[in-house]
């Protein structure tokens, strides 16, 4: 696998340094150059096995050449110990839950994957690396499990003080050893901000800082597998599918698209976001402007005002968009709306759906898998289109209590894995969103 960088301007790389480093030196993203194009044969074979045998056995034709099949098929056993339920709601409506993993967040499923790839390559060269990530909440959490504990690894997570849960805080803060956490007095993107500078300053250039943000693409491959496990498990080829995926960064989107480019028959794939509306405006008018300061919803791992994948996006179909979100090159705006329909959901019709799905189903959602609904709902309004539609939930309704209880009344059960977090001690820095304050904690955190 060769990847290239958006911004066009560097070398390309092989599927490790891609992993190993993140971002490209030119500042921009990685994409796979040529993805394998899976067929009706291929797919339909893949239709009774579990889902860590369908993420193997697809994941040794997306990584052929890179890493040898035994340790990727322990990998990814390892990685995908747990359920991806299909929850029918009716005939025409599933909601894949991808909230059964260690952190209780669909980031685990990237996150495992990249952190034992990242280990795999690690071990080969007798190298240490140093993550730094930026979290609105769900990726620091889901990172720092994925990554506790490997000796050749530490990890740095930022997040925005008050935008975060208790339960989110406290997966970051209470498991130390090679975990560290800071509590940015900032938002998402300046912690993001903060992130991406240090990456590209030269002082810092001898620590081996890596990303594990959604910028990384060996995050987003992994997130492309629940997209054939759905389409698999409810579908027969060539029938067609919808999924509805609410998103803030745009990483679990473009595991879509990539889906997509493989080869499962994705008829739409609906890009939900709360009120940080500058993707839907982008889609509808061709001009995009960022959100700064970016709006606070009560969905607030997608409180996310300039998308960090959208560069991704808009090269997939033929454009070009710079880190800073200027658009040298508009994308064919008519097949990516042909492709993908954007909308933007308020936090009053987010804690609707979560009651009328609780009321009428007996179902909990929360509020990031009840935008990815209400996306649904919309797009069915204007298109008509009964298409059979998968809905992502996204999170455990019981990483957002407060939300839920004001919504239903009801404080939903956590799973043990969250519940075992409650009482342990927690370990946190302090820091201003300003560079040379967090330059410097990096110096004597790793010097
Ligand atoms: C991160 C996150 C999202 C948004 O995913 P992106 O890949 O950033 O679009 C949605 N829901 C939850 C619960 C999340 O943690």
């Amino acid at each position: 696998m060769k990847l290239y960088s958006t911004n066009l301007k560097a070398d390309e790389v092989s599927f490790e340094t891609a992993l190993i480093t993140g971002l490209a030196p030119d500042k921009g993203l990685y994409l796979p150059k040529d993805l394998p194009h899976f067929s009706e044969e291929e797919l339909t074979s893949l239709k009774y096995e579990p889902y860590p045998e369908i993420a193997f056995r697809l994941l040794s034709r997306i990584l052929e050449g890179e890493i040898d099949e035994p340790s990727l098929k322990e990998i990814t056993y390892d990685a995908y110990d747990y359920d991806v339920p299909l929850e029918e709601v009716d005939e025409n409506t599933y909601i894949m839950r991808l909230d059964r993993g260690p952190t209780a967040s669909f980031k685990d499923f990237a996150a495992r994957m990249m952190a034992r790839l990242m280990q795999f390559y690690l071990k080969k060269e007798n190298k240490n690396l140093t993550i730094l990530t930026a979290t609105s909440g769900d990726t620091g959490s889901a990172v720092a499990h994925a990554f506790y504990g490997l000796d050749n690894i530490k990890v740095i997570v930022l997040f925005p003080e008050t935008e975060v849960s208790d339960r989110q805080r406290k997966q970051m803060t209470t498991l130390d050893g090679n975990i560290s956490a800071i509590a940015m007095d900032g938002k998402f993107d300046d912690c993001q901000a903060l992130v991406k500078q240090a990456f590209a300053d030269p002082d810092l250039k001898h620590l081996n800082l890596s990303s594990a943000n959604s910028i990384n693409i060996g995050r987003l491959i992994p997130q492309s597998i629940y997209y054939f496990y759905a389409y698999l498990k409810l579908r027969e080829f060539p029938e067609e599918i919808i999924y509805s995926i609410p998103s803030g960064n745009f990483g679990n989107m473009m595991g879509c698209v990539l889906a997509k480019k493989m080869g499962v028959p994705i008829k739409k794939i609906l890009a939900s976001v709360n009120e940080n509306d500058e993707v839907p405006v982008f889609f509808n008018t061709g001009e995009y402007s960022k959100i700064e300061p970016s709006r606070n919803c009560i969905s607030n791992a997608m409180n996310v005002g300039h998308p960090s994948n959208l560069a991704r996006l808009v090269t997939i179909y033929g454009g070009e968009m710079d880190e800073t979100g200027h658009i040298n090159k508009m994308p064919d705006m008519d097949i990516l709306n042909n492709d993908i329909f954007s909308t933007s959901v308020t936090d009053e019709e987010t804690t609707a759906i979560v009651r009328e799905f609780y009321d009428n189903y007996g179902i909990f959602i929360e509020p990031h898998g009840a935008v990815g609904i209400k996306g649904l709902l919309d797009y069915r309004a204007v298109s008509n289109d009964d298409t059979l539609a998968v809905t992502l939930e996204t999170a455990h309704p019981a990483k957002f209590p407060k939300e839920v209880m004001s919504a239903i009344g009801v404080d939903p059960e956590p799973p043990q894995t969250l519940k075992d977090v409650e009482s342990r001690e927690e370990f946190v820095e302090f820091l201003e969103a300003d560079y040379e304050q967090f330059k410097n904690y990096l110096k004597e955190k790793l010097d």
